[in-house]
């Protein structure tokens, strides 16, 4: 069954830019889809046609549809989408650099009850061994590979079905990929969700995926199970 569904969709940018021209997308319910593309694409710009923002740049889907769990999303702003499900990590590892890992984590809970909010965080310490040793560390001085965990550790914070992450590897060493990959696996087989995953380092993200598309200024190019898309390579 399909968790999520991008139905034709078109985007514009100041009614102008065509960022997506016609794009279908299928994510299947516990699968890892990758959406890869060099740098502009339009990668990004599909997740954030699924996160409540696209205005603040201008962007307008003037086609098509967005579809969670048979529901259109597209008009709902990012409050409302985590509640249903869908979380986001974007691009360059957002964390508040003042506060220790831990406080970085609590915010993350904030619709929930202290000790729900307690369990989750214990959670994303079993799936981040780093993490969890460094608990009372600020956040700013931590290496970039740790700052991207604690983005991805604050995502799950609320629980989601589907967890999109915006190039994740990007800028990081192979180990610290490597262990990123790992987690991302394990969220897919030990806690059944569903991940979309964006990347341009299209080799190592069909390493994990189970699905891959590829996009070319703004129009899939190429779709297909990981290993055949790889057998193409
Ligand atoms: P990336 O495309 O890899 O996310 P960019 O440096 O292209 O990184 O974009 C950085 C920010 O600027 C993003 O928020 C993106 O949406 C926005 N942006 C990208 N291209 C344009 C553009 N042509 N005009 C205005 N904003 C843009
Ligand atoms: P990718 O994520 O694959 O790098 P993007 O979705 O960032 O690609 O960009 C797709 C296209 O839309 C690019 O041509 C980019 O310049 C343009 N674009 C992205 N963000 C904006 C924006 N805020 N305003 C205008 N154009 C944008």
């Amino acid at each position: 069954d399909c968790l999520l569904e991008f139905r034709n969709i078109r985007i514009l940018y100041d009614n102008a830019i065509e960022a997506i021209r016609d794009v279908s997308i299928a994510v299947p319910d516990g699968g890892i889809v990758a959406l890869l593309g060099s740098n502009g694409a339009g990668k990004s710009t599909l997740l954030k046609a699924m996160s409540g923002i696209l205005y603040t740049e201008e962007g307008v889907i003037e086609n098509g549809s967005i579809r969670f769990r048979g529901e259109d999303v597209h008009h709902l702003g990012p409050d409302e989408l985590v509640r249903r499900g869908i979380v986001q990590v974007p691009e360059g590892r957002r964390v508040f650099a003042a506060l220790t890992i831990d406080e970085n984590l609590q915010m993350g809970g904030y619709t929930r009850t202290n000790a729900e909010a307690r369990e989750r965080r214990d959670r994303v310490f079993a799936l981040f061994p780093r993490l969890h040793e460094r608990r009372d560390q600020i956040a700013g001085y931590m290496s970039g590979g740790e700052q991207q965990m604690l983005a991805i550790g604050r995502a799950l914070m609320t629980d989601p079905a589907l967890l999109a992450l915006d190039e994740p590897s990007l800028g990081l060493a192979p180990l610290i990929i490597d262990r990123i990959y790992e987690v991302i696996v394990r969220l897919r087989d030990e806690l059944k969700m569903t991940v979309l995953l964006v990347e341009q380092n299209a080799q190592r993200a069909l390493d994990i995926a189970d699905y891959g598309y590829i996009l070319e200024t703004g129009r899939v190019v190429l779709d297909g199970p990981s290993k055949k898309l790889v057998a193409n390579e």
